[in-house]
């Protein structure tokens, strides 16, 4: 059985609403997060680690993420960041964990919970925290703005890149978990990904100097974004079929001296904006060669003659 000294007494008192006795608390160690790689490819800084340690002061352990059934159990009072001289992790820095001292009240409830953690049984722990900053390991751009083309997982030359965790902002809950995302401790971080809007997948795909990866849901917006391109070239296509079924039309009535098949070769390079005033020009001039009673109907105030000059050949 674990001993509580006075100073730990005191400290656990800071958070309960009367003060208990050494005999009414069960209290016990955990190692929160290091700075070791985990299982989704992130890892804290070490300053992340020490900013976290006062923010994860009084926050409540939640046991099998059971929040209804008496879930807040147990409640950080101490935390500290300790490094392992011994140990090096594999990013060359010295092994740092941040652990905490959490205490339970001896309840009959809690009573199987207590035994398994003093029998070894539940150990690994898991947090939830929010952090402001996830760095790419390879080039060191923040993630989230996506101005950086790694992805996590993937391996650049010798190094496999992750996301290096800092500037922790919040931190939520710690729990017993089954199986924790990192190695040593077990962290499931509230760190939101943000899912990734068409924009930034083709910014991504305009800035990659070399091959990327996509994830599933980027090539479901880029197959609805090419599905769409391909609609919008059909419809610009037939736009601009009428434009020079038009230009035509009125290239004849307006100019009939010219040559319309190499006028409208010479139109194909334009832009459907200068078609559309080219043909409003021809389209003007045309029904200034009719007779009043067969004018063409066009709203615009008459245009002066001189703004036609361009297309006078
Ligand atoms: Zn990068």
């Amino acid at each position: 059985m674990t001993t509580v000294s006075e100073e730990e007494l005191r400290q656990i008192n800071e958070y309960t609403r009367r003060a208990l006795s050494a005999e009414e608390v069960y209290v016990f160690s955990v190692t929160l997060c290091d700075n070791e790689v985990d299982r989704d490819f992130e890892r804290f800084s070490i300053p992340a680690l020490q900013g976290l340690a006062p923010l994860f002061l009084g926050k409540s352990g939640i046991f099998d993420h059971d929040q209804k059934a008496g879930g807040q159990s147990a409640r950080i009072f101490k935390t500290w960041v300790e490094e392992n001289k011994a140990r090096t992790t594999a990013q060359g820095e010295p092994y740092t964990m941040l652990r905490a001292k959490a205490y339970m009240v001896r309840t009959e409830k809690n009573r199987s919970l207590i035994e398994e953690i003093d029998g070894g049984i539940k150990k690994e722990v898991s947090v939830g925290c929010s952090m402001g900053a996830a760095k790419c390991s390879i080039c060191g751009k923040e993630h989230r703005s996506m101005a950086c083309e790694h992805r996590p997982g993937t391996c650049y030359g010798k190094e496999v890149c992750h996301l290096i965790l800092d500037d922790p902002r919040d931190a939520y809950e710690w729990s017993f978990v089954a199986v924790p995302a990192q190695r040593a401790a077990g962290v499931t971080k509230a760190f939101k990904k943000e899912a990734l809007s068409l924009n930034d997948t083709l910014e991504r795909i305009k800035s990659a100097k070399s091959g990327l990866q996509l994830s599933a849901d980027d090539v479901q917006r880029l197959k609805a974004h090419l599905t769409a391109l391909e609609q919008a070239q059909r419809d610009a296509k037939t736009f601009r079929d009428k434009l020079f079924c038009d230009i035509e039309k009125y290239l004849l009535l307006a100019l009939p001296q010219i040559n319309a098949k190499q006028f409208l070769a010479g139109c194909r390079t334009m832009s459907a904006d200068d078609l559309q005033e080219l043909c409003k020009s021809l389209q003007t001039q045309a029904a200034d060669t009719l007779p009043p009673a067969l004018q063409l109907k066009h709203n615009e105030p008459k245009m002066n003659r001189q703004n036609n000059r361009a297309f006078c050949i």
